[in-house]
């Protein structure tokens, strides 16, 4: 990749970002939730309420709330968007390759950019370590819930 291709890409990611955080996915509270969370990323102020369907194993709905910064708000979207309708253990392999890619252990080949969709959009934040904890606070939320951790609230 040429460095003018790498700059597109990564304002391709920007404005992904930006617009979930404008307009974010799956945003509200599920009326029946089979687990909730409430959790909170104190190095940026970000707050996260978490609301999760499973049945059988798999994700049958997922809504979410956010406070706080554009990274954190619209990986909570991406992230809902991922998820939803796939099993737990889907929804872990989602996880590891997020966590990988957030912290630059993965550097995806194109064909695993087209599998991440949006998520990859998330690749720019290994270059800022305080970002990573924002981007990661859902991830974070969905792994608990689904465990059936109870709210840290
Ligand atoms: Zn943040």
């Amino acid at each position: 990749m040429s460095g003018s291709e790498r700059a597109d890409l990564m304002e391709l990611y920007q404005s992904i970002i930006l617009d979930h955080n404008r307009r974010p996915k799956n945003y509200g509270a599920l009326e029946v939730a089979t687990a909730r969370r409430h959790d909170r990323n104190p190095a940026c102020g970000d707050e996260i309420h978490l609301d999760l369907h499973v049945e059988d194993d798999v994700i049958t709905d997922v809504k979410f709330t956010a406070e706080g910064c554009a990274v954190s708000r619209a990986s909570a979207s991406i992230m809902t968007q991922a998820v939803k309708g796939k099993s737990r253990e889907e929804a872990d392999a989602l996880f590891v390759q997020f966590r990988e890619l957030v912290t630059g252990k993965l550097n995806p080949t194109p064909d695993e950019v087209r599998k991440l969709g949006e998520i990859a959009a998330f690749s720019g934040v290994s270059r800022f370590p305080i970002r990573v904890k924002c981007a990661s606070m859902a991830w974070h939320s969905l792994q608990a819930a689904l465990r059936g951790d109870a709210s840290a609230s």
